[in-house]
């Protein structure tokens, strides 16, 4: 068999733990015998970020801006107990946080269905993609106690004033920002991605009573359909719609689903843990960053599943479900594949993520998929999962 030829090279960021250990997998099995895969390596595993004062991950993002299309398998952010674990010299930064910030992307997770597989909404029958925006908000915000009471205020550039709270006796107070910048960047990665995926945008805020921070997030995102995408969307037949944050709960879960949903930063840190618990595992979320210039960086929405891969390093076997991971291969190729104009780059990404549904409708899968399974399936461990789906490709 002839491998699919590439002309551009993808990215590929390897990672940590027992994803890395999936990541060489996918790739022996279910890609390099089909595909000449062409690839840029950057290995972010915690022992190379170390070696390389962590160089590796901003190349490694340069390296998305150059190309336009990476993949990405899951990396240990690091925290106190990994700094003795590998030995570092600093608690580097997450890794996905400097990747956003040096492509100032959003965020799409979006849940893989499988015929079978319990939704715990059973009106939802489409998925439901969370956008979330990754800049400012309550995560870049500052915050103190006020322990004795007093006056508390805020001062713009202008030189003007303006009462936070006089406080009586203790208190908490709290100070966010965005940039018009960063909002706007937002708003073109979420009209993009609703083009790319011939969506409807939903957008939510809470303009009534936030009058000048959520107010002009709805304004941006107005102007910019209104300026760039207006046309665009009416062509394409998908709309945008902008409603209060309440209201557009309402709407979701009174919905079939099939909707973008874009979220202010801390609302898509809540509402996409909803929506990965209702379409049942984190092991079947996919998460894309795209920039605003059009760039996207895939990977799965889990981590580096810490616990299976001490069972693997004492020699027990593992039942990882590699899924998301696989996906975030098929959507890198698949979108190499449109930009660059192979056509049967883009039809293998579609049958390797079609074996992956059928291997799992036909009863094969990972243990964690089981239990909200509706019959009686065969439970496997990761090695012969990945045989299964080959078999269907
Ligand atoms: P995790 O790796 O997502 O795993 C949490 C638990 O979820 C696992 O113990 C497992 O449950 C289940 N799980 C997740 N993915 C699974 C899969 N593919 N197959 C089967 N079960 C799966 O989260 P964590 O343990 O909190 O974090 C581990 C490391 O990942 C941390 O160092 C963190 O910094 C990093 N992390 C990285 C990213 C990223 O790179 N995008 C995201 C999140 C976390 P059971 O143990 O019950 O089987
Ligand atoms: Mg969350």
């Amino acid at each position: 068999m002839t491998k699919i030829a590439m002309k551009t090279p993808l990215v590929e960021l390897d990672g940590d733990e027992m994803t890395r250990i999936l990541w060489k997998k996918i790739k022996d099995v279910l890609i390099c015998p089909y595909v000449d895969l062409k690839t840029e390596y950057y290995d972010l595993g915690l022992p190379n970020r170390e070696a390389t004062k962590d160089a590796v991950t901003a190349a490694a993002a340069d390296a998305i801006k150059k190309y336009g299309v990476g993949v990405k398998c899951a990396t240990i952010t690091p925290n106190a107990q990994r700094m003795t674990e590998y030995n570092l010299s600093t608690m580097w930064k997450s890794p996905n946080g400097t990747i956003r910030s040096r492509l100032d992307g959003t965020v799409f997770r979006a849940p893989i269905l499988v015929k079978g597989l319990k939704v715990l909404m059973p009106t939802w029958t489409k998925p439901i993609v969370i956008a979330r925006h990754a800049y400012g908000d309550v995560y870049g915000g500052v915050e103190g106690y006020v322990p004795e009471g007093g006056k508390v205020e805020l001062s713009f550039p202008d030189g003007t004033k303006k009462t936070v709270f006089e406080f009586q006796s203790a208190g908490i107070v709290q100070a966010t920002h965005n940039t018009d910048k960063s909002i706007t960047g937002f708003a073109r990665s979420c009209m993009n991605y609703a083009l790319d995926q011939k969506k409807d945008l939903w957008f939510s805020a809470k303009d009534t009573i936030s009058k000048t921070y959520d107010h002009r997030f709805k304004d941006i995102f107005a102007e910019v359909y209104e300026k760039e995408y207006k046309e665009k969307f009416e062509k394409a037949g998908i709309t945008y719609f902008y409603s209060l944050i309440d209201d557009i709960v309402s709407r979701v879960m009174k919905s079939n689903g099939g909707m973008i949903w874009a979220c202010k930063n801390y609302d898509g840190d809540v509402m996409s843990d909803m929506v990965a618990t209702v379409f049942g595992s984190l092991a079947m979320m996919t998460s894309v960053l795209v920039s605003p210039d059009g760039k996207y960086e895939y990977e799965a929405a889990h981590g580096t599943v810490t616990r299976h891969y001490y069972k693997y390093l004492n020699g027990e076997e593992t039942s990882t479900n590699p899924v998301a991971t696989i996906f975030a291969w098929s959507g890198a190729l698949r979108k190499r594949g449109q930009t660059d104009d192979l056509p049967d780059l883009v039809d293998f990404a579609d049958r390797l993520e079609k074996a992956c549904l059928t291997t799992i409708e036909e009863g094969v899968m990972t243990k964690d998929l089981c239990v909200n399974f509706e019959r009686e399936v065969r439970s496997v461990n990761t090695d012969t999962f990945l045989a299964e789906i080959a078999k269907r490709i």
